[in-house]
């Protein structure tokens, strides 16, 4: 059957509903589907309907940006028991990316890009605004031929319109994933961009610092990096999660629950995910509300 613990929704920068979603996740045959947009749980109540009604099993989840030599490590948080809490946690998280927005959208006036805000929230729709809807845009006006150029001559980060953020540090994000009853799962370990005993130390401090999980069976990666990393994870520790990052229109080579294709991410990863979630869950849920 398979799962895919990593996907977005209209609720930040995908292009299909909550629901729209997990009922394709569901048609594909898959046994449990997590929606993880960034910074915000405001898909979550609708994804829940949708599953009870197609039968699938919602995993609840975000994924947020974190503070890493000034540059960005994300983090899954899977298995949110308080998806409310998590929300009203992220409030200044969110805050911070809109006046980003703002600097984004300034840079590119500037650089003699015409784009207004109001054009970019047009793209984003009610959810979290984020640069796949500023590169839509931007594809949309002429000014690249598509999402990959925008990023690879604008937003990208060291590009001219790029803009810095805040972001909690990696230990703020995975207290806050363990106070809101769920696991923290490295996401898309390459992108933090080290190599060999680099990344090994790396993934040996965010085990100590609590981080549950790795995601190794990564959509975008090759079949042989995927059973790398997932050894790597199994080396310190982490369970070796995974998911395509499904975005819809927004990255349109990566499909729901298959990635490019070739993509499987076995049910037991979920299960131990599980295993983790309640065997801490005592230990580490705040007491009271
Ligand atoms: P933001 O949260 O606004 O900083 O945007 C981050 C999102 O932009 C990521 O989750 C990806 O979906 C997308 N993204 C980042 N870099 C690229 C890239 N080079 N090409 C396409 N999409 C990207
Ligand atoms: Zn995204
Ligand atoms: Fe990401
Ligand atoms: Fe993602």
């Amino acid at each position: 059957m398979g799962v895919d613990l990593h996907t977005h929704t209209t609720a930040s920068d995908g292009s299909d509903s909550p629901f729209d979603l997990v009922e394709a996740a569901a048609s594909l045959g898959l046994s449990a589907v997590a929606v993880t947009d960034h910074d915000t749980t405001q898909g979550l109540e609708e994804a829940g309907e949708a599953a009870s009604r197609v039968g699938i099993e919602l995993v609840r989840g975000v994924e947020l940006s974190l503070d890493w030599r000034g540059g960005a490590m994300h983090m899954l948080v899977l298995l949110v028991r308080r998806p409310d809490l998590l929300h009203s946690r992220l409030a200044p998280v969110r805050r911070a990316r809109m006046r980003r927005n703002l600097q984004i959208a300034e840079h590119l006036q500037s650089l003699g890009v015409e784009v207004t805000m109001e054009e970019v929230k047009q793209e984003g729709g009610e959810g979290t605004i984020g640069r796949p809807h500023f590169a839509s845009l931007l594809a949309k006006k002429g000014y690249v031929a598509d999402i990959q150029e925008a990023f690879s001559r604008y937003l990208g980060r060291g590009c001219p319109a790029y803009a810095e953020r805040y972001r909690l540090a990696p230990d703020e994000g995975i207290r806050l994933a363990h106070a809101v009853g769920g696991v923290a799962v490295l996401a898309h370990p390459l992108t933090l961009g080290l190599e060999g005993g680099d990344l090994s130390d790396l993934l040996g401090d965010l085990a100590a610092q609590g981080m549950d999980g790795m995601e190794a069976y990564y959509g975008a990666y090759e079949p042989p990096t995927r059973r790398t990393l997932a050894k790597l994870a199994r080396r310190h520790g982490l369970i070796p999660a995974g998911g395509s990052d499904y975005h819809g229109r927004f990255k349109p080579q990566i499909g729901l629950g298959v990635g490019r294709g070739d993509l499987t991410v076995p049910d037991r990863v979920l299960e131990e995910l599980r295993a983790v979630a309640a065997t801490a869950s005592n230990a580490r849920q705040p007491r009271g509300s």
